[in-house]
Parts: C-alpha cells; sequence; structure tokens
C-alpha cells in the first residue's frame, strides 16, 4: 500500500523560514549559477560583516534545547541563516542509515540497513541509491546537512559503532562512502565524511590518543577518507573526538593540512558535538564548533571574535572558514534549490532499503545444503530475537526509528541518552510464513533453551535468530549476549538442520559454528530486513554478500582484546598493526580468522580462470570468472597484492560484482590505484612506489588465490 506520511506541525514553521530566508537573494549577484562556487561565496562574503561571518561558525544542538526557535527541528543541528543575504539556516541531521529522528514523534523515516550491511554488498551503485534515498527523505523534511558519511575503519571489532561505517579496507569503505556521499548530494543536501580521523572506538572516545605512525596512518584510515572524499566530495567533513598522538583531532595540524592541503579539498570542517577545547582548532584548521551547548564554552562566538579583534587570530581565516561554508552550499546547490519539505514515500523508498539488505545478507556456511529452504509440508520453528515482530537495529545518533517500530530498554551499561533497543517492524517470522507453503511455523522466545530445543526437536527445521546490539558510546563484547551462545548450542543438539541467523553490528565469536547446519549473517537489516532475510532463506534471492570485515576465531585472534576501560586520565589506544588491520593483518601474523574478509557462499559456483597481469605505469589484471552451477548468482572476485618488490604485503586492490546466468561467463579488468601498491614516505610527504615485481592474486575473498599473476611496475613518486 502506498503510504504517504505528511509532516505537519513541526515544518510548519520552517517553510516559512526558508521562504523568508530567500528575499533579497534571487537579483543579487552570487545567484548567478553561471559563476564558481568561490566566486559566489566571495560575492556574499563582501557584503557580510565579521559578525555576519562568526554567526555562520557555531551550530545549536537542537536536540537539547527547551525552547525551538521557531522553525527549527529537533535534530542534531541549527545555524540561523542570513535572510537579507539569501543564506538560508542549515538544518543539519544525522546520519549514514536514514534520516535519524529520534525526538520527533511524529515524524517517519526509512531506515537503511547497517554500514556493514551495505559494505557488504561491495556495491557502489547500491550505495550511491541508498545516499540519495536518504538525501531525498533529508530535503522532504527540511535538512539541508547530512551527517552522514561514516568512514571509520573496522580496526577493533569490539567498536561500538561498527555498525555505522563500512568495514575494514580502505579502498572499499572509501569507494562506497564516497558514492552515497554523492548519492545524498545528488539531492542538494550536503553529506559529511566522519568521523575524522581514527575514531575505532567508543571507549574513552571524548579524550583517548590514538597512536600511530602518519606513514601507517596515511596508508589506512587517512587513504578510506581520501577515496571518499575524492570520490563523493563531501560539502563537509566532521573532526572526531579524540586525540591522534596526543592531539585532538578537531585541532590536529596534520589532519587538517592533509585534508584542505594535500587533498585540496575546499569545502568546511565541522566538529564533532563537543569536541572543541579551544580556538587552537581555529588556527589549526577547524572552521565551525557544533553542537556549541556541548563544549567548555562556546569557542568560535565572543572569543573568536576577541581574538580576531586582539590580532591573535587573523580576519581572512575567519572570512576563510565562512568561505567555505558558503562555497559547499553553492557548489551542492542548496542556495540554488531551496528546500520545500513535502509528504514521503515510504514504499519507493522502502524498497531501495531492501535491495541494501538482500545484497548484504552473507552466507556464512551452509552444510549438506541446508538452504534453500523449500515451500512444502512439515514444522518450522523460528526461535528468538522477537523475530516475531521485527529486526534489530543499532543505537545510537543514527537511530531512525520508522513508525511501528518496537522498543524495548535498554540494557544497562548503554548510554542514558539513547532511544533504547529499537526492532524495525519487519517481522521475518510473518516474512517466513508467507513463504512456507504448507509448513506449519511456529515461534518460541527464546528465553528458556530447554523449552526451545524440546520444540526444535521434532521440526524440519529450526531457524534460531541471534542478536548482538550495539550503540554508539560504548563497545560491545565478541561473545553474543544474554546466553544465546547456550541456546544455539540446545537447539542444535536437538535438531542439527539448525539455521542461525545473526542480526549483529559486527563481528562476534561462535563457539557452535560445527554443531549448526547454516549461519547466515543479516547485520541490521532495515526497513524491510525480515522479507530479505526470509527471501534469502527460501531462495529468491541468491546470497551474494561479501564480508566487509574479518570475523575472529577467539578474543585472541583479532589485533585487539576488550578495550581498556576508560578512566578519568585519557587512555592511549596503540595501534601497533599500523597500516594492516584487519585481513592485512591476519595475511601479516600468519592467524586464520574463523570467516576471513571478503568471504561469502551462494547457492550456485564459480571458476575463475584465464588471469592476466600487464605492468609498466599501471598494475592491470584481467581474468574470466563463470557460473558453473545451476542457478543464476553475483560473484565479487576481488584481487590482491600479495607482495611487493620489497616484502610480502597483502592489499585489496579492486574488484568486480559480476551478475551470472548458469554457464555464462565474462572478462573482468582491474587496474590498480597506485596508492594501493605505494608505501607512504614521510620524507617526501608523498607516496613511493618502488620498482619491480608485484604480485598479485584473484579469489572469492581475501584467503584464497584461486589465480595469481605478476607484473612489473616503474618506480613512481606520488604526491598525496
Ligand atoms: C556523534 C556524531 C553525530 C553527532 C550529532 C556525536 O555524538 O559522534 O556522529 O553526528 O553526535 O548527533
Amino acid at each position: 500500500m502506498h503510504r504517504t506520511v505528511v509532516i505537519g506541525a513541526i515544518l510548519g514553521g520552517l517553510v516559512v523560514a526558508a521562504a523568508g530566508e530567500s528575499a533579497g537573494a534571487p537579483n543579487a549577484p552570487w545567484m548567478d549559477a553561471r559563476l564558481s562556487p568561490d566566486r559566489r561565496a566571495d560575492l556574499v562574503l563582501q557584503r557580510m560583516s565579521l559578525d555576519d561571518e562568526i554567526g555562520l561558525l557555531h551550530s545549536d544542538f537542537p536536540l537539547f534545547l527547551r525552547l525551538l526557535p521557531p522553525g527549527v527541528m529537533k535534530s542534531a543541528g541549527y545555524v540561523p541563516g542570513i535572510p537579507r543575504l539569501g543564506v538560508p539556516a542549515l538544518h543539519e541531521s544525522d546520519a549514514s542509515l536514514g534520516v535519524a529522528n529520534a525526538g520527533r514523534d511524529d515524524d517517519d523515516a526509512t531506515p537503511l540497513p547497517s554500514g556493514l550491511a551495505l559494505a557488504s554488498t561491495w556495491s557502489a551503485s547500491l550505495a550511491f541509491d541508498g545516499g540519495a534515498m536518504i538525501g531525498k527523505e533529508a530535503r522532504q523534511k527540511g535538512f539541508n546537512v547530512m551527517l552522514a558519511g561514516g568512514v571509520n575503519l573496522l580496526r577493533d571489532p569490539h567498536n561500538g559503532r561498527n555498525f555505522e561505517y563500512l568495514g575494514e579496507d580502505p579502498l572499499l569503505a572509501g569507494t562506497l562512502d564516497g558514492a552515497s556521499i554523492r548519492g545524498i548530494q545528488s539531492q542538494h543536501v550536503i553529506s559529511t565524511a566522519k568521523h575524522f580521523v581514527i575514531n575505532d572506538q567508543e571507549t574513552g572516545r571524548e579524550s583517548l590518543s590514538a597512536n600511530i605512525t602518519e606513514a601507517a596512518l596515511r596508508e589506512s584510515d587517512l587513504l578510506a577518507f581520501e577515496l571518499a572524499i575524492e570520490t563523493g566530495n563531501p560539502g563537509s567533513v566532521m573532526c572526531s573526538y579524540n586525540r591522534i598522538n596526543g592531539v585532538y583531532a578537531c585541532e590536529n595540524p596534520l589532519l587538517m593540512t592533509a585534508l584542505k592541503r594535500d587533498w585540496g579539498w575546499r569545502g568546511w570542517v565541522m566538529s564533532d558535538w563537543g569536541a572543541v577545547h579551544s580556538l587552537k582548532s581555529a588556527t589549526a584548521g577547524l572552521d565551525q564548533e557544533s553542537g556549541q551547548q556541548l563544549d567548555k564554552q562556546v569557542f568560535f562566538d565572543k572569543p573568536l571574535k576577541q581574538a580576531v579583534t586582539a590580532g591573535e587570530i587573523p580576519a581572512s581565516r575567519v572570512r576563510d572558514m565562512a568561505h567555505r561554508i558558503l562555497r559547499s552550499l553553492f557548489a551542492i546547490g542548496v542556495i540554488d534549490h531551496p528546500l520545500s519539505p513535502g509528504g514521503l514515500d515510504t514504499v519507493a523508498d522502502a524498497a531501495v532499503s531492501a535491495r541494501v539488505a538482500e545484497q548484504g545478507i552473507v552466507l556464512l556456511k551452509n552444510q549438506g545444503g541446508l538452504l534453500p529452504l523449500t515451500a512444502r509440508g512439515g514444522e518450522i520453528v523460528v526461535i528468538g530475537s522477537h523475530a516475531n515482530v521485527g529486526v534489530l537495529s543499532g543505537g545510537g545518533s543514527s537511530q531512525v526509528i520508522p513508525s511501528g517500530s518496537i522498543r524495548f530498554p535498554a540494557p544497562k551499561g548503554a548510554p542514558a541518552w539513547g532511544a533504547g533497543v529499537v526492532y524495525h517492524p519487519s517481522s521475518p517470522l510473518k516474512a517466513i510464513q508467507a513463504r512456507a507453503g504448507g509448513a506449519e511455523v511456529r515461534y518460541n522466545d527464546g528465553t528458556d533453551p530447554a523449552v526451545a530445543a524440546a520444540l526444535a526437536k521434532g521440526a524440519d527445521v529450526a531457524v534460531v535468530f541471534a542478536h548482538q546490539w550495539a550503540t554508539e558510546g560504548v563497545d560491545v563484547s565478541l561473545t553474543l549476549p544474554d546466553d544465546q551462545d547456550a541456546l544455539i548450542e540446545a537447539v542444535a543438539a536437538a535438531n542439527p538442520r539448525t539455521i542461525v541467523v545473526l542480526e549483529t553490528g559486527g563481528p562476534v565469536l561462535m563457539p557452535w559454528l560445527d554443531k549448526v547446519g547454516t549461519v547466515l549473517e543479516a547485520w541490521y537489516p532495515g526497513a524491510r530486513g525480515g522479507d530479505a532475510i526470509a527471501g534469502v532463506l527460501y531462495g529468491q534471492i541468491d546470497p551474494s554478500g561479501r564480508l566487509a570485515a574479518s570475523f575472529p576465531a577467539s578474543e585472541d585472534t583479532s589485533p585487539h582484546g576488550e578495550p581498556a576501560a576508560a578512566s578519568p586520565a585519557p587512555i592511549a589506544v596503540d595501534y601497533d598493526e599500523g597500516s594492516d588491520v584487519g585481513y592485512r593483518w591476519y595475511a601479516k601474523t600468519g592467524r586464520k580468522p574463523l570467516f576471513p574478509f571478503g568471504y561469502g557462499l551462494s547457492y550456485t559456483s564459480f571458476r575463475y580462470g584465464a588471469l592476466k597481469a600487464k605492468g609498466g605505469r599501471r598494475l592491470s589484471v584481467s581474468f574470466r570468472v563463470a557460473n558453473t552451477g545451476a542457478r543464476a548468482g553475483i560473484e565479487t572476485p576481488q584481487v590482491y597484492l600479495s607482495r611487493g618488490p620489497v616484502r610480502r604485503r597483502q592489499r585489496l586492490i579492486g574488484w568486480s560484482r559480476v551478475a551470472l546466468a548458469p554457464g555464462e561467463s565474462r572478462r573482468v579488468t582491474i587496474v590498480a590505484d597506485p596508492r594501493l601498491l605505494a608505501n607512504w614516505n614521510d620524507r617526501a610527504h608523498g607516496w613511493s612506489l618502488d620498482g619491480g615485481a608485484y604480485e598479485v592474486f584473484v579469489g572469492p575473498n581475501s584467503a584464497e588465490a584461486s589465480l595469481k599473476g605478476r607484473a612489473r611496475l616503474q618506480p613512481a613518486s606520488l604526491r598525496p
């Protein structure tokens, strides 16, 4: 059924305000869209006083305000506009997984699956579509800035925010994040790459020092941003809470230099909420103080003005800060396409979310072809994780709560400001029932393993749903909570035809893996998650998701144990693995993950052949991939560097998603970005590509070389 949600009272004031703000602008010289965004920004600036400029440089946190200014929504950020010049107010909302709507009770929104689900699709076009969908909803609600674009690498499987991000590899994360940013900005809504940078755990995030060498940072977390910014060209970047080698991100000259000078990016840097500690950040390169109510004091208002008046901060710097904001507003079309809020098309939007879920679900194990299920008689028992009502979502600022969501109190230890544990209203049980044909489908809540096992015993198949809730603000354990391992063991002991469906924020341990028939990783699957899961279970959708993160076999097969508890003194987190994050670390140390990065099964089978590697100035690798099974499917062959001229080092250098009918084959060619093969050279302040032989392999995941090749490359020095 087509459902249109009319946003009423909340936005009424905004429409008026937006119309008022454009007064005076149409004939202004900066409204000439043929001029460059920089020129247009300069023209507006000529009419602005220092106070006007400073007014753009600090934002309110409306969710925190008792009294909202007229036309302002309860959301993450608001910066008043300059009506006499037609500069619109900035209405900012979280985040990458949809338009966060906590605090706005009558406001519906469509949740995308988690970032890790999206990353598991390995599909830039799905990332674009997801971005365009949330950008469109943002506009319809009256937001022109999305705090979306989380690209922190999954360095530590314990990170409570891994579900918002795009996995452990800079090329994969950067490519998909760039596409999602482009999608959002295609709707004339600014997107924000965040959290810049290496905010890779939640424990102690506001003060911890992430310690790492510059070279390692450039080859890993910074590279993910570099690629995302290059492809997406976001209007803004959000600097993170943490310190890097002792210096806060928002006042860290190294980071700002990389961003603004090395990469030549022209947008504005906004702080994370409560991440500004002094005016030093203004000189270092921060352009806007966000969520000003959360800082010790509002630095980018009176203190900034005083510093300019006293000559401590040049007026040109403040002008540059304002210029960057205005420039983005012109470049992304925010000023040329004023907001005109309207109704949502939640059916079309949920269809986008469904496609991401369907293609991001990863089949991890399928013993004896237990899946796909066929619709026939018999009995199916569905157990646990509120599968009768919906699918799990992640908590924190990115939380989207569509109407009909089911909420449970958050477990002990979760931040008090959250919305609790939210299940999106797409019931896997109902979706299974709808496909089960003549089978009897029964549900048990899984709270008593003995009862669940007794039910499973006589059934043809038992489907156990297992959950790991994650939220911004705290890190997670890799062990499933609520004794679910015991539940799975008990059910599997009663019925070997046990299918485990995981709804987790990230990697978890699976001590029961040998005892169950099938494991499906469904992540947090969003608005139509229940249907997507059932579609894969019944083979209407061939599983094509591939892991964007390695799954450790035990706590001690991941580079980081449980994060040290936060303490009053800032903690230090030493990223000794350097740029060898995830699969690179496994390859380097020779350890075996439970499931490697890139891994995922299909209901059909594929064969690779005929590899050719060419060198010279660029490395190019081509090969054939064929569907050798009886069903259509999508394969994602991955190309890895395994050894450079000097040493062994594994790097993902490309992939392709190839949809193949049975018997069909296709040739794929990957040309590697030289930065993925090079080393960062501190002295040269650039990339150095050694001349010599480069060994590569092609395979279905990071631990399986189906084809090997080598080619010689000329040495090169590359500018950052
Ligand atoms: C989060 C950001 C978010 C901001 C505004 C912060 O706590 O780290 O990701 O955009 O809040 O809600």
